[in-house]
């Protein structure tokens, strides 16, 4: 336990990051991504949905965590390891710490979520698209051990560009990393829930993004592993609309049930309780 406790950070409230949460004026005319309805930005409410299809527009981890939990400890907010030396790699992490308050691409913590405490994870796509790093491997895998070693469910919301090309061949072994923790948390008999939010996709999607035991996913989420232009180009075929979104892994069995946002903590909290043996 003191391994992990030498990673933690004292943070008793959950902090908001003030300037991303403002980093769009309420005046502003948004088009929705997925129903191209468009809206003023504070019609999309605190929750960010579109009022017309219920999309949910991209957040920051740490404002996901602000909605979703009532209290939270993060862990390991940045991890001492070594960066591969790519050709303006280290700028582009500098830029995307600073525009995110983040120090890697997921936000993990213990979090209370309407009573339940949970080990939980959030990918931030605003950090280099939610790439799939080693340090990113490292805080994930360090999650799952965290769970595991206290028995606790592990929640994690999803959302990923893929493997970060910067690191090639160390992001690709991070999903054979991360899979190994997985399946130590599902050996010891502890409940994994995943949830698919917009975009989950590469090597996200090919390891723990579809490992859990329960798979919950945001309306019209897009979730694959190859882009859909690039298979559209390789088998020489239009794709059917929706193909990749969260409606379709529904109807064909990739996902148990697709939650409004406003109601995930509430959703989570429940399929907790009903796991933790509780009446
Ligand atoms: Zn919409």
């Amino acid at each position: 336990m003191d391994l992990f406790n030498s990673h933690k950070n004292d943070i008793a409230n959950i902090v908001v990051d003030e300037a991303a949460k403002n980093r769009i004026p309420d005046g502003l005319f948004l088009a929705c991504p997925y129903c191209g309805s468009q809206m003023y930005n504070k019609q999309l409410g605190e929750y960010r949905v579109c009022a017309n299809c219920g999309y949910g527009f991209r957040l920051q981890a740490r404002e996901r965590v602000a909605l979703l939990a009532d209290e939270f400890e993060e862990f390991d907010e940045d991890v001492s390891m070594h960066n591969p030396d790519f050709p303006g790699y280290a700028d582009k992490l500098a830029r995307a710490k600073k525009q995110t308050d983040m120090g890697e691409s997921v936000l993990t913590g213990k979090a209370l979520i309407k009573g339940q405490t949970v080990a939980l994870g959030i990918m931030d796509s605003y950090f280099m698209m939610g790439s799939l790093g080693s340090k990113t491997g490292e805080k994930i895998t360090r999650l799952f051990e965290y769970a595991t070693a206290n028995r606790l469910p592990l929640v994690m919301f999803t959302a990923s560009g893929g493997a970060r090309m910067q690191e090639g061949i160390n992001s690709l072994m991070q999903m054979a990393k991360i899979s190994g923790a997985v399946a130590a948390h599902q050996e010891a008999g502890l409940l994994y829930l995943v949830v698919l939010t917009d975009p989950t996709t590469g090597g996200v999607t090919a390891s723990f993004a579809m490992q859990g035991d329960i798979t919950l996913a945001e309306p019209h989420a897009l979730v694959g592993f190859a882009g859909a232009r690039v298979i559209e180009s390789t088998i020489h075929e239009k794709l059917p609309k929706d193909f990749q979104r969260a409606e379709t892994l529904l109807a064909n069995g990739f996902v148990d049930e697709i939650v409004p946002r406003p109601d995930l903590a509430a959703v989570i909290a429940k399929i907790v309780q009903m796991h933790s043996g509780e009446a």
